[in-house]
């Protein structure tokens, strides 16, 4: 157990702008808040100033950043209105509620528009409401694509509000990306330019983050914390070995069952976190027959909230929490995202939730907002067997004490910017002027969408939108070549762009027990996510497919409760389209580029949950999928004597890993990086591809490759490229400091392997990277973003 405290800290308190609108200052002495935190008064100035993001920690008050510059304008603005971004239903209710308490009835006039919105209710909402509280799916679907309706809301856009912004990462923050770039164009259309106000977890890159997801430049940061920094226990438990060779370890499960009834019995009212929903069901039942034994009545005080639920048993379990009549509840991470829950003892996390800064908001959890500042907060992490828990555990003060994980996006990958130049075409022709909005790199992806029949190409004439150059007087006749539009003028291509999938070409996932549509999946990772017999998981819930239909693009599944899991039998190829970029580091070329990565999915293994023992592999036979991405790749310089001379270093790396084991460490080196970059990437393991060969084609060498396993990319591969070196060394801790005897699924064994973990060499592993590091270094000139993307 290793242990740390945080806190307790003073208050910053500041008086509020005496600049706010008087009533906004009635409204803020009502509410009983005569003092605001330092951060809250600078975040209001900076939000006059220009675009700004938010990135306070969790209880710190950041709503009131954003409401405080928002409610002063609709006070002085009759005619002004807000757009509120929120990624969850729950979170925007929340808002709605808080904008009501300032009891500003007559100046602000909030409404929840999503897909609950009853259609009867939406003309009143569009006529009568000037806070929108809506999210980027319906911001995109329903609002931009009939931005006529809309006019009065673009025509008086005064502040667009983007609350817990890191979650807009990856493919679906890339959507996103787009689509708040057509919102500052349509709103511009109408005469506005808004201001964007964004609030984000503690991340490494929150500027970064702003600036790419709204395409606008001189974001300002606030990130001084002046609210009291509540007094926390932190405890980090990693469950003892059990098998050192092995490295199999106590579960984490039954480790966190005692924990959470040593809790209960101690009276702490706790949170508790885990990453699956079987997970949370069984981790319920043994604090239960814990509790049992010795205080029956406390069992009952046990209760899992996952999802499924209907809102109305959501909110009684949250206020049979909040008051207290609770003592534990077990959820997935429902509640990560802030909803108020009133104070609690202690949070407990059990497993890895994928990221530092999820860890951090479930934490957050203890402790908060607790009136007693003396009472303190528990916050602990039972970690599990996965390479990133162990890596974790071993080194807590490396990722606690300062934001580790960027969260990446690229609003310009190829096919998601595309999808939303044809959604962008619809809402208003395109033309020149749009570089500023769709960024310079515009107009040659509009005339491959011409050669694909999509768009047709007009001469230039007046912006039917309206739009004209005011400053310099004159209207947009003639100041482009060319303008854009949809080929079908009937089309509505927002409906066949989901915002949570890189490619427009995707598999629906439909339960046939229930006939629900779960989701879909990329087309492109159909094959091996939901071949037949696949095991699926779905917000923590498993599903058996029973059926892959390619003709009709759609896998059916049913509810499944067999202890098994399964892993497909992959043989992988990557063919190299395009270098980009190109270094030597640490004794090998590293290089960065477009490739074609091509998946025939084999067969399929099923493993037992409990000890992921293999109960059978099963054939299958499924056509090879390929898709273009981007990856980097590094070629070692074993068994080239020409390359041997010419490069310092490589002459020791050849010798340290005979060619025997080659394979097998290359195998293992690829697996360690890709466990630990979501550290360094705000990703998910499964969001990157890799693969290891001996000798690649095109390379003539022995050469490992990674690279987003999203159809395009949307950055991760990048990001790696440039901090390469960081992830060597990563990955070597990882593997030098695992106890086990040769691999195991905390280092290099990896859950998603396409060769099912064979050849594995551990040792080769970490010969070959301390040999790597011990090379000279050649550290990235070019930083990730500024790589351009080429088409
Ligand atoms: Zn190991
Ligand atoms: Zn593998």
């Amino acid at each position: 157990m290793r242990e740390a405290r945080e806190g307790p800290g003073r208050a910053k308190l500041v008086e509020p702008p005496a600049e706010l609108h008087p009533d906004v200052l009635t409204a803020l002495a009502r509410l009983g808040v005569e003092r605001l935190y330092s951060h809250q008064t600078s975040a209001v100035h900076s939000a006059w100033a220009g675009p700004t993001i938010i990135t306070t920690g969790t209880a710190s008050g950041k709503s009131m950043c954003f409401n405080l510059p928002t409610l002063d304008v609709l006070c002085r603005d009759a005619r002004a209105k807000a757009l509120y971004l929120y990624p969850t239903k729950a979170l925007a209710r929340d808002q709605a509620r808080a904008l009501a308490a300032f009891g500003l009835t007559k100046r602000v006039r909030p409404a929840i528009y999503d897909g609950d919105t009853p259609r009867e209710a939406r003309a009143e909402i569009r006529r009568s409401a000037n806070v929108l509280l809506t999210n980027p799916d319906m911001l995109h679907m329903g609002i931009l694509p009939n931005h006529a309706a809309w006019a009065d809301l673009f025509a008086n856009l005064a502040v667009v509000v983007i609350d817990e912004a890191h979650v807009y990462r990856g493919v679906f923050g890339s959507h996103v990306a787009n689509v708040l770039r057509r919102l500052r164009r349509i709103a511009a259309a109408y005469g506005t330019e808004p201001r964007f106000l964004l609030t984000s977890a503690t991340i490494a890159n929150p500027v970064e983050l702003a600036e790419r997801l709204t395409g606008l430049e001189d974001v300002q940061l606030i990130d001084e914390d002046g609210s009291p920094a509540l007094a926390r226990r932190i405890a980090v438990w990693n469950p003892p070995l059990t098998d050192e060779p092995s490295g199999a370890r106590r579960s984490a499960l039954a480790e966190a069952a005692e924990l959470l009834a040593r809790l209960v019995r101690d009276g702490a009212r706790t949170i508790c976190f885990m990453n699956s929903r079987k997970g949370v069901e069984l981790l319920t039942r043994l604090a239960k027959q814990d509790l049992e034994g010795t205080h029956p009545e406390l069992a009952e005080l046990v209760v899992p909230y996952r999802a499924g639920y209907t809102s109305q048993q959501r909110r009684d379990l949250e206020g049979r929490l909040t008051r207290g009549e609770l003592r534990a509840v077990i959820t997935t991470d429902a509640l990560e995202l802030g909803i108020d829950i009133g104070d609690l003892d202690a949070a407990l996390v059990v497993t890895f939730p994928g990221t530092v800064s999820s860890l951090r908001q479930m934490w957050g959890r203890a402790g908060r907002s607790s009136i007693d500042r003396s009472g303190r907060g528990l916050a602990m992490y039972v970690a599990g067997e996965d390479a990133l828990d162990q890596f974790f555990c071993r080194h807590p003060e490396d990722f606690l004490d300062r934001p580790v994980e960027a969260a990446i996006l690229d609003h310009e990958s190829p096919l998601i910017f595309r999808q939303h130049l044809l959604c962008a075409g619809h809402e208003g022709p395109l033309s020149g002027q749009d570089a500023e909005f769709l960024g310079p790199r515009w107009e040659a992806h509009a005339e491959l969408l011409v050669s694909a029949g999509e768009l047709r190409r007009r001469p230039a004439e007046d912006h039917p939108l309206g739009r004209h150059d005011q400053e310099n007087g004159r209207a947009s006749r003639g100041s482009g070549p060319s303008t854009y539009v949809l080929r079908r003028p009937g089309g509505y291509p927002a409906a066949d762009v989901s915002l949570r999938s890189a490619s427009p070409e995707s598999v629906a996932i439909v339960d046939v027990v229930s006939g629900e549509l779960l989701g879909s999946t990329e087309a492109a990772r159909a094959h091996s996510t939901v071949h037949e017999g696949a095991i699926y998981l779905h917000l923590g819930r498993s599903y058996e497919v029973r059926e892959l239909d390619l003709l009709r693009r759609r896998a059916l599944v049913a509810p499944f409760d067999g202890d098994w899991y399964t892993q497909p039998k992959r043989q992988t190829d990557t063919a190299i389209v395009r270098l980009l970029d190109r270094r030597e580091t640490l004794g090998v070329t590293l290089s960065f580029g477009e490739v074609n990565a091509t998946d025939t999915v084999l067969a399929y293994q099923r493993k037992r949950v409990s000890d992921h023992s293999q109960v059978d592999l099963v054939a299958l036979d499924l056509p090879p999928t390929s898709f273009p991405t981007q990856a980097l790749w590094f070629e070692l310089p074993i068994g080239d004597r020409e390359y041997r001379t010419r490069r310092a270093g490589s002459e020791e790396l050849a010798e340290a890993v005979p060619l025997e084991v080659l394979l097998g460490a290359l195998h293992a080196t690829e697996h360690a990086q890709i466990a630990v970059l979501p550290l360094i990437a705000m990703c998910d393991r499964w969001d990157i591809g890799g693969l290891s060969t001996n000798f690649h084609p095109q390379t003539g060498s022995p050469t490992i490759f990674l690279y987003d396993a999203h159809p395009g990319g949307i950055g991760i591969a990048r990001t790696a490229f440039a901090r390469f070196e960081e992830l060597c060394e990563d990955a070597r801790r990882l593997i030098a400091e695992c106890p086990c005897s040769s691999g195991c699924p905390s280092c290099v064994q990896s859950p998603k392997c396409g060769n099912l973990n064979e050849p594995l060499s551990k040792a080769g592993a970490l010969l070959l990277l301390e040999r790597m590091l011990s090379a000279p270094r050649e550290p990235a000139t070019t930083a990730p973003i500024s790589v351009a993307a080429p088409l």
